[in-house]
């Protein structure tokens, strides 16, 4: 059974992704790494609640440092762009990037992958060439495809998970309060 090591964004994405690459034949271990996530209090919410993923799935789940400094290092100079921009590219790489270390210290899995593309917002072409540009190792999935977004809402429902109403940084946090104050 191929093995492959999942970055995850929340335990609502990781539902629908962990169901796809289970059918497909994987043997998935997740890894939760998002120092985007703001405040400590969401990212301590988001990670909780992938307790019940880990239990329901079986599936081991690491946690990566919460480097929040070298989050807002990495992304200077790009605080303006709107959601979906520069910004997201920059964090999507970052994430994606800690992942693929993981692999290689760790030296067990075939492959290593993100929940990042079943979000509706997230262009998944971006997400895969910058998974591919990090290694050839990448596995290349859109888990939006075939309804992935709404099963993994269903999924949630019936754990009862906690399903954020905002990306996770604190830009795309604002942007959804303005959105709601307009
Ligand atoms: S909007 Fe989401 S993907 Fe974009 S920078 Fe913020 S947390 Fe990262």
């Amino acid at each position: 059974m191929p093995k492959v090591l999942l970055h995850i964004c929340c335990a609502g994405c990781a539902a629908g992704a962990i169901a796809r690459l289970k059918e497909e034949g994987f043997e998935v271990s997740g890894f939760f790494y998002n120092p985007n996530i703001h405040p400590l209090s969401e990212y301590q919410k988001r990670r909780q609640s992938l307790d019940v993923i880990s239990r329901y799935y079986s599936v081991a789940i690491q946690e990566g440092e919460y480097d929040v400094q070298r989050w807002f290092k990495e992304i200077r100079g790009y605080e303006k762009e709107p959601e979906g921009g520069k910004r997201c590219a920059i964090c999507f790489r970052l994430r994606l990037e800690k992942t693929y270390q993981l692999f290689c210290q760790e030296q067990k899995y075939d492959f290593f992958t993100t929940t990042l593309t079943i979000g509706p917002q997230k262009k998944s072409q971006i997400i895969n060439q910058i998974g591919t540009s990090i290694s050839s190792y990448f596995l290349v999935r859109d888990f939006k495809k075939k309804d992935g977004f709404k099963h993994a809402v269903v999924i949630s429902k019936q754990l009862g998970i906690y399903r954020q109403n905002y990306c996770g940084c604190i830009f795309s946090k604002q942007e959804r309060q303005k959105r709601f104050k307009s």
